[in-house]
């Protein structure tokens, strides 16, 4: 098997033929190493040796620099500084260091350090290859903070960190479901990444940052809207879905379920009581008010989006309410604090700290 047909099979996964069982027990105890297409350097002063996961046999040689990865990583740099044991094993000439990691997650670790490829967008990346959380993975492990910041940076800014930012893309989106823009042609930034895998990112490579708006949209969501269920085409064009199976895969989102089942019903609980009462008016009457009031909280109570529901009562004209124009503010106002107030809770009411 030539060196690039094996590099072209870690991009996308090995699915060759299996081997006959004889060979298979012979590799086993020799490991195939196979040098990287593009990242075995001749110039490079050390080898890092990575198992291949999609194979127990065959392993992956990245010919690369110390002083590149020294500098970018106190990991490395300590590594690589340790005085030398008794044998040091070499390849081809250089030191070897046989690292635990996959080799498909080193190749997009070391494709981005040595600027083969620019880091994928966090819009869709997130529900498709995971590239972004390979390299996030393996930045945090190795301490190399530069990096970990820019990708952290990228996926913040895909998840809204304010009610204003929520409002907006939500408007957007909204927006795209009318016409003329039913054909789904959003800009991908205007997309909300998809939920699950978000929270997955946030809980492996801590980035709490983007739980709330991550758990509020997967709230919002229908169980039967799963990337892994239905085809994408069937799916809105503005990515309404979630990877559902992503959720029961390990442990860890076994809690994540629980806390979204707590957040769906905190927040029509949250509805009960959500306004103070309208101050007594001369032009209107208590019950109207009060009318008004206790028939946001039924509606909100039983509301799948409750920050929709709020958004459209609180930009609602005064005008267009049974009450006057000063109470309507009022009214409004009331809403907007409680809106405020209410996605600054949304930590407590998903319980996820
Ligand atoms: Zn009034």
């Amino acid at each position: 098997m030539t060196t690039q047909r094996v590099g072209r099979k870690l991009a996308l996964g090995y699915s060759g033929p299996k081997l006959p069982i004889l060979v298979s027990v012979l590799k086993s105890v020799h490991p195939t190493v196979t040098n990287h297409p593009s990242l075995y350097l001749h110039d490079g002063n050390v080898v890092l040796v990575a198992p291949l996961l999609t194979s127990s046999t065959e392993h992956i040689a990245f010919r690369v620099h110390r002083s590149m990865l020294s500098k970018i990583s106190p990991v490395f740099s300590t590594m690589f500084s340790l005085p030398p044991g008794d044998k040091i094993e070499e390849y081809d000439g250089v030191p070897r260091v046989d690292m635990p990691d996959d080799a498909g997650k080193l190749e997009a670790l070391l494709q981005v350090v040595y600027h083969e490829v620019d880091l994928p967008s966090a819009n869709m990346d997130l529900h498709e290859k995971c590239v972004l959380k390979d390299v996030l993975t393996l930045s945090t492990k190795y301490e190399m903070d530069h990096l970990r910041r820019r990708i952290v940076e990228l996926v913040e800014r895909v998840w809204p960190m304010t009610l204003r930012q929520w409002d907006r893309r939500d408007r957007i989106i909204d927006c795209s479901k009318n016409p003329p823009f039913v054909d789904g042609a959003l800009p991908q930034e205007d997309i909300f990444p998809e939920p699950a895998s978000a929270i997955r990112l946030a809980r492996d490579c801590i980035i709490p940052s983007i739980l709330p708006a991550a758990f509020y949209h997967l709230s919002r969501l229908s169980i039967f809207d799963d990337y892994g269920a239905r085809p994408m085409l069937e799916l809105e064009p503005t990515l309404q879905a979630a990877r559902w199976g992503v959720l029961h895969t390990e442990d860890l989102h076994t809690e994540d379920l629980i806390c979204l089942i707590k957040g769906r019903t905190q927040l029509s609980l949250a509805a009960a009581g959500m306004l103070p009462p309208i101050p007594p008016c001369a032009d209107c009457s208590i019950s109207d008010q009060a009318a008004l009031v206790r028939n946001l909280e039924l509606i909100c109570q039983h509301a799948v989006d409750i920050f929709a529901v709020t958004r459209y009562y609180a930009e609602k004209e005064p005008r267009d309410y049974k009450i006057c124009y000063l109470c309507a503010s009022h009214f409004r106002s009331a809403l907007t604090t409680f809106r405020e107030q209410l996605w600054q809770r949304l930590p407590d009411i998903f319980a996820f700290r």
